[in-house]
This record gives structure tokens, C-alpha cells and sequence, in this order.
């Protein structure tokens, strides 16, 4: 029997994996559904290399959903968007196969989650800054204050930025908005506004998860074993205590034991896999033959960070070798990510995203069988407020103002001056950036699934520690913060 088995080698799931093995007497198991190495060498290039995100068509490396991003919106010209949603599935999860932007999140939004755990000390801004650094091998910025410079993740920003980023950049920088050379700065040497190259986990081109970074290189500890191409499917009770998982692998049936589990399967696979073990609703519970173990209001709240694409043709700039965004502008809850390639065929075509990163907006997810192998039903509700669609207008404005600046950009007439509603629809995307399915809160929060340590609230031994945790909207992308997530439970999880 293990000490802790913990279920997805993602983001938050390696990390947590190797900082708990530490101590040699704590017997930890990671199982994971996709494909696991024991070297880092072993590790297919297209996963390593960081100008690649391997999520195609034809890629083993993925899990896909169906979700439908918005329903038709009062404008007769809007309509129904759906779209797929991609997760990492092989060791490092998410952050195995994702855009390498590591930026930790704004002061405001530790405030905010501090005060969602009825005042918690552990998620305070003051707390969460130095975990952060913890984590971080900043290679630009690693001796300046609130940096760490021997963590396990390395931290590098662009020194040979693509020109359609440094296009933008300079258009940013002519109309007025100040450069922000560090956007991981402390907070309160950190503009709100303005726009500078994006801090990745990205070391020789190489993109470095927690996969690489934290488990492989303390892989051959004896306390710990990690193990792939395995499906846990229910998470087994006593009463209300967690005794082990029931899994697939390979076509067949098993179960493990465990004195405690701990659930890093990602903000989709984490809530369904709580569903299909009796923690959620109970009356769709039942509904759905499931025996209910504890209620709770699993998947009931959900964020993620809608993204219009604004496309443009500008000709004779070479494409990006490097990551996909190499520059971002901050302006109020508004991202702007200059992509550093198009999208399409077309070498000339190149893309703007805008994106919302505080939406009022909740999304749903909701089991639809009881069945393992069928997917959840996902329901972002974006564009459903009329603050996130102003947001968003706003910000398709100024993005197509910053674009029309460029000598030679050719932007379509649409996107200039009032943008309609159904322009929002029409070019709708996701950032897949989806959190707070298994919400953290205080015990009189009606929407909170975990607690301030991540415990599952009602069941004993089952904690969540992943992005399905977050109570808030982050204001930055979140693989940063899912890996000060999983190092803040480390530092805590024995107290
Ligand atoms: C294509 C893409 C690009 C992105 N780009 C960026 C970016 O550039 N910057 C940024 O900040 N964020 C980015 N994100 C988001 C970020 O990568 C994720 O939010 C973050 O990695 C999530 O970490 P996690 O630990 O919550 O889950 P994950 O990293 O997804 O880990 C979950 C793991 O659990 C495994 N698992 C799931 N269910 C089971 C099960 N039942 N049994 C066993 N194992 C299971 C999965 O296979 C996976 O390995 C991106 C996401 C995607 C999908």
C-alpha cells in the first residue's frame, strides 16, 4: 500500500510527485493515462521542442472535448460557437504539449483568492510571491529582487523576438504604452499597463515542464514509482474515507490501494473523475446510477479565458522559430498576444489574440453518462455578460488600432472603429485556460468543493491539487500558478 497515490503526472501532478518524495519514508504512486519516460532523453523531440505545440489532428499526445464556448447571443448575426478543447495526456501533462508563457499572476488575484478562503494566509499575495520563486530558475532576472535563481523550472525571455511581436511591440510602444521589460517583476514594482516579452519555461529551445524539471531527474527514488497508459475511472470509498482508485490499463481492469489520493488530473478530468465517484450533485448523481458518497457542487463554476482572433496580412516577414507568443500587452483585464506564426497556410496571414482573463462569465461541466469513456459535457457561457462583451470590444478596438500602425498591415475594415456583437461570435476561440472546477473556498461557501489545503470538503483522504482548484479568474495564464499551487501544498501538506 502507498502512502499517497497521486492520479495525473501533469503540471501540477510531477511537481507535487517529487517535492512529496522527498521524505524517503512517504510511499508515493503516480499513475498516468498517457505515456511515461524514465529519461528525459527518451522523450519524443516534437514533445521537447518548444516552437511545436503537438496538439494536431493526429496527435497521441492529447485528450479532446467537445465544448460549446457560446450560445447565440441576442444579435440576429451572432450564432451557437463550439469548439474542441485539447488537454496534455503523457507525462507533464498540459504543460507537456502547451505555449511555454510562464507569468505568474497579479496581486489582485491572491487577494481576491485569499479572500475566497475566508481571509486564508496561505494564497494572501504575500504568501504566494516567494513559492513562485521557488519554483523558478529566472535566467534573465534571477539575482534581482523576488526572484529565484535555482529553482527547478528555467525562466528566459526572447532575445530573438519573431517581427510580427516586434511589430506590434513597436506599435504599442508609439502609441503610448510603456515597455515592461520583466512581467514576472514583484508586485509592487509591476505596471498594470503596458507590454514586454514573455518570461517561458524554455531552456535552448527546449520546453521545460514539470515533467522534465521536477520528476525525471528524482525518477529512480525508491519511494516513488510512476506508471503510464493508466485510466483511473473511480476513486474507491469506505463510508466517507478514500481507500484506493479502480483504473484500465491496457484494456483491463484493476484496482489500488492508497491511504490518501490526490487527484492531478487537470480542471476537466479532475471534476469528472470526483462525478463518476459520487462526489457532485446528488440528484444528477442518481440520475446517472451513480452511488452518491458526499455533496458537493462539482463542476457547477468554471472560468477560462475567452480569446478573439484578429487576423491580419502583412507580407515578406518571416515566420517565428521560437514560441508562439513571444510579447503580450496588458491593458485592464485585457491580454493582447501578438502570435509570433499564423495559423492557416497562408505565410502572409498573421494573428492577434484578445483575450478576456477576468470574465464575469461561468461555465458548466456536467457528466453525461456514467461511462469513463465519455466525455463531460462543457458549457464556457462566454460572451453571456454584457461587461465581457464590452470588455472584449474594447479590446478587439485597440488591438486593430495597434495593428493599423504597422507599415504594410492590411486589417479587414470590419474590425476598425464600433465592433459589432457578431464579430465577437464569429471569431471566438479559447485560450483553454478552463479552472475552478473543484473550487477551494471556506466551509460557508456554497460553491467551494476543497478547502484551503486542497482536501476535498465531506469525503476523508481525496484532495484535489490542480487548476480545477482556483477560486478566481487568474489575470495571467496559468501554468505558473498551477505550479506555485502544487509547491504551496508541498510546503503545507505534513502541517
Ligand atoms: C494547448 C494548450 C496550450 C496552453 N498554453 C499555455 C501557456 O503557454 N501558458 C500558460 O500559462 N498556460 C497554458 N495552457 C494552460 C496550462 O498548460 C494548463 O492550465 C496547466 O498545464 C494545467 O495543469 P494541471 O496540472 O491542472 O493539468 P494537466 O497539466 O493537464 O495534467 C493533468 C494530467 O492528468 C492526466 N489524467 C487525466 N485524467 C486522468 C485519469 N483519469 N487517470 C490518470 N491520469 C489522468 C492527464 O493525462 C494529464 O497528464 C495551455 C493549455 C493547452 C491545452
Amino acid at each position: 500500500m502507498v502512502d499517497t497515490l497521486i492520479v495525473g503526472a501533469g503540471t501540477a501532478g510531477c511537481l507535487l510527485a517529487a517535492r512529496l518524495s522527498e521524505r524517503p519514508e512517504h510511499r508515493v504512486h503516480v499513475v498516468e493515462a498517457g505515456p511515461v519516460w524514465s529519461d528525459v532523453r527518451a522523450v519524443p523531440s516534437e514533445v521537447l521542442r518548444a516552437d511545436v505545440m503537438p496538439i494536431g489532428p493526429e496527435s497521441p499526445w492529447v485528450w479532446r472535448y467537445p465544448a460549446r464556448l457560446a450560445d447565440a447571443g441576442p444579435d440576429s448575426g451572432s450564432r451557437d460557437v463550439d469548439a474542441e478543447l485539447v488537454r496534455g495526456r503523457l507525462l507533464g501533462g498540459s504543460g507537456a504539449v502547451n505555449g511555454g508563457y510562464f507569468v505568474r499572476a497579479i496581486a489582485e488575484d491572491f487577494a481576491a483568492w485569499s479572500a475566497a478562503v475566508g481571509g486564508s494566509a496561505l494564497w494572501s499575495p504575500d504568501a504566494v510571491f516567494p513559492v513562485y520563486r521557488q519554483i523558478e530558475r529566472d535566467l534573465d532576472f534571477g539575482a534581482a529582487p523576488g526572484h529565484g535563481d535555482d529553482g527547478p523550472v528555467p525562466v528566459r525571455r526572447t532575445s530573438n523576438p519573431a517581427p510580427a511581436g516586434l511589430e506590434f511591440a513597436a506599435a504599442a510602444a508609439a502609441a503610448g504604452f510603456p515597455e515592461i521589460p520583466d512581467l514576472n517583476a514583484p508586485p509592487e514594482s509591476l505596471p498594470r499597463i503596458g507590454f514586454g516579452p514573455v518570461p517561458c519555461n524554455v531552456e535552448d529551445g527546449v520546453l521545460v515542464g514539470t515533467g522534465p524539471a521536477c520528476l525525471l531527474p528524482v525518477a529512480g527514488r525508491p519511494n516513488l514509482t510512476v506508471a503510464g497508459a493508466i485510466t483511473v475511472t473511480r476513486i474507491r470509498f469506505r463510508g466517507d474515507r478514500a481507500v484506493g482508485v479502480e483504473f484500465v490499463a491496457r484494456g483491463r481492469a484493476g484496482v489500488l490501494d492508497a491511504d490518501r489520493v490526490v487527484v492531478c488530473a487537470g480542471a476537466v478530468e479532475s471534476a469528472a473523475l470526483l462525478l463518476r465517484s459520487g462526489i457532485g450533485d446528488p440528484t444528477r448523481l442518481r440520475e446517472l446510477g451513480i452511488p452518491v458518497v458526499a455533496p458537493a457542487p462539482v463542476g457547477e463554476w468554471f472560468t477560462d479565458h475567452p480569446e478573439i482572433g484578429v487576423e491580419y496580412r502583412r507580407a515578406g516577414i518571416a515566420r517565428g522559430t521560437g514560441v508562439p507568443v513571444e510579447y503580450v500587452l496588458h491593458h485592464d483585464a485585457i491580454e493582447i498576444r501578438p502570435y509570433a506564426f499564423g495559423f492557416g497556410a497562408d505565410p502572409d496571414t498573421h494573428r492577434v489574440g484578445v483575450a478576456l482573463m477576468r470574465p464575469r462569465a461561468a461555465g458548466r461541466l456536467r457528466l453525461v453518462s456514467a461511462d469513463p469513456t465519455a466525455p463531460p459535457r462543457l458549457e464556457h457561457r462566454y460572451l453571456s455578460s454584457a461587461s465581457d462583451r464590452d470588455a472584449l470590444r474594447a479590446g478587439v478596438a485597440l488591438a486593430a488600432d495597434l495593428i493599423a500602425a504597422i507599415p504594410g498591415a492590411r486589417l479587414s475594415p470590419g474590425w476598425r472603429g464600433r465592433v459589432e456583437d457578431r464579430a465577437l461570435y464569429a471569431d471566438l476561440a479559447t485560450s483553454q485556460h478552463l479552472s475552478g472546477t473543484c473550487r477551494m473556498g471556506a466551509a460557508d461557501d456554497e460553491r467551494a468543493v476543497v478547502d484551503e489545503r486542497c482536501r476535498v470538503r465531506g469525503v476523508r483522504g481525496v484532495s484535489v491539487v490542480d487548476l480545477s482548484v482556483a477560486p478566481v479568474a487568474l489575470s495571467r495564464g496559468p501554468q505558473a500558478t498551477v505550479m506555485m499551487l502544487a509547491q504551496q501544498v508541498a510546503n503545507h501538506f505534513a502541517a
